[in-house]
């Protein structure tokens, strides 16, 4: 197998090859080669940024998911209200990078004509990582907000208390600089770690920090486990199944953000909070606002706006690192040294978490043969 190898316990698989294995996979499956290829190179790009909870160790999740009937593949997203600067688009459990897509360029439609556009998108199915949306805004030269939550996903508890009442509600906004350079991405979820970092820990790979969990029983700890309680054979670890919690970051204030997405992305795009005292436990669906700027609108002269954009990064990263050699970061950096790095390497994989990838094509129907052609 040309494409994937093995190093210190590790396997390395190279992205194009995991594109191909992925978009042949969910094709398999049922979806349309167009949406098979959104999903190959959304989940595989986010693993070539370093986001592994949010790449292609979703791919066994989303085939059970297809299957449980959570996410249906082929949707067409209905635009259910519009005007001239909001629409809100119901994405009807269809996959999340196709659905998400739809969003995303309905705004930068609106916002290229006036300047600014507002989209709430409902009931889609998982978004993955966010910061695809901001770049892909970006590349049309517009500056870009998103807030998110996840209704049906209870798993991160509340600052000071330790029982399951939100969402792991990412935060991302992008800036636009010039065409030929990248966008600056500012991407997180409010939760100490998204919870793809925690099944990534729970399958082998990077450990959590030892502030991520609280256990049922009010513990602080770093080790996922409670997350998951037990798998049932031949399913995949459910964070639904476990009595601990992820934390959300930043104590009090960071706990404010992670409530302040479930206003936004929940109850105002009318796709449901995480969770409720009443009724039964509510499907899983991503909500997201996105709120869509043209700088070009704002009245700056020339380039204005990217010059005081560059101007301030460069003062910030000249500020002296706290650790001798480091060096002071902007959001989104830090994706393009590991994008420039695991383009050359691969991407690397817990062996477990890259077994049940290759179970998932079999299941999917490919053949060894298949397997081989591509790897
Ligand atoms: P993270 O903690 O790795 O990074 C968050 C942000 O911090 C990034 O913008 C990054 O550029 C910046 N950053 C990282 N190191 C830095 C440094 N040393 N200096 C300055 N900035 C730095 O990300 P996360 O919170 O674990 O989120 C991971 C991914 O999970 C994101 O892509 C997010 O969109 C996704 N997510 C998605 C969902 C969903 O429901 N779809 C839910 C939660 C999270």
């Amino acid at each position: 197998m040309k494409n994937v190898r093995e190093e210190n316990g590790q396997v390395f698989v190279a992205a194009d090859a995991m594109k191909e294995l992925v978009k042949k996979t969910f094709f398999g499956l049922g979806c349309s080669e167009k949406e098979s290829l959104c999903i190959a190179e959304r989940l595989t790009g986010a693993n070539l940024r370093g986001h592994d909870s949010h790449g292609v160790i979703r791919v066994p999740r989303y085939a059970q998911w297809l299957g449980d009937g959570i996410l249906v593949a082929n949707v067409q997203p209905d635009v259910v209200l519009e005007n001239e600067v909001l629409a809100i688009v119901d994405g009807k459990q269809g996959f999340g990078q196709s659905v998400g897509e739809y969003a995303v360029d309905v705004g930068i439609r609106k916002a290229g004509t006036h300047g600014v556009c507002i989209v709430g998108l409902k009931n889609a199915g998982h978004l993955g990582r966010i910061g695809d949306w901001a770049e892909r805004a970006a590349a049309e030269g517009l500056v870009s907000i998103h807030m998110v939550n996840v209704r049906g996903s209870l798993i991160v508890a509340p600052f000071g208390g330790i029982d399951r009442r939100g969402s792991t509600s990412p935060f991302c906004a992008g800036i636009p600089l010039t065409s030929n350079e990248p966008p600056i991405i500012l991407d997180m979820a409010t939760s100490v770690v998204a919870e793809g970092k925690a099944l990534v820990a729970f399958k082998g790979g990077k450990p959590l920090p030892n502030d991520a969990i609280v256990t049922g029983d009010g513990t602080i700890t770093g080790d996922p486990s409670s997350l998951y309680g037990d798998t049932e054979p031949g399913r995949y670890p459910d964070p639904n199944n476990g009595t601990g919690a992820l934390r959300a970051f930043g104590d009090h204030k960071g706990g404010g953000l992670n409530f302040l997405m479930e206003m936004m992305a929940g109850a105002l795009t009318g796709s449901g909070c995480s969770g409720s005292l009443h009724g039964p436990q509510r499907p899983f669906a991503n909500g997201m606002l996105s709120v869509y700027l043209d700088p070009q609108k704002f009245g700056h002269q020339n380039d204005g706006f990217v010059a005081e954009v560059k101007s301030y990064v460069e003062f910030v990263k000249s500020s002296r690192p706290t650790t001798p050699g480091g060096s002071v970061l902007i959001p989104g950096e830090k994706e393009l040294a590991v994008l420039e790095e695991r383009t050359q390497t691969g991407l690397p994989l817990a062996p477990q978490a890259w077994q049940d990838i290759l179970d998932t094509a079999h299941a999917s129907g490919m053949s060894d043969k298949d397997l081989k052609h591509i790897l």
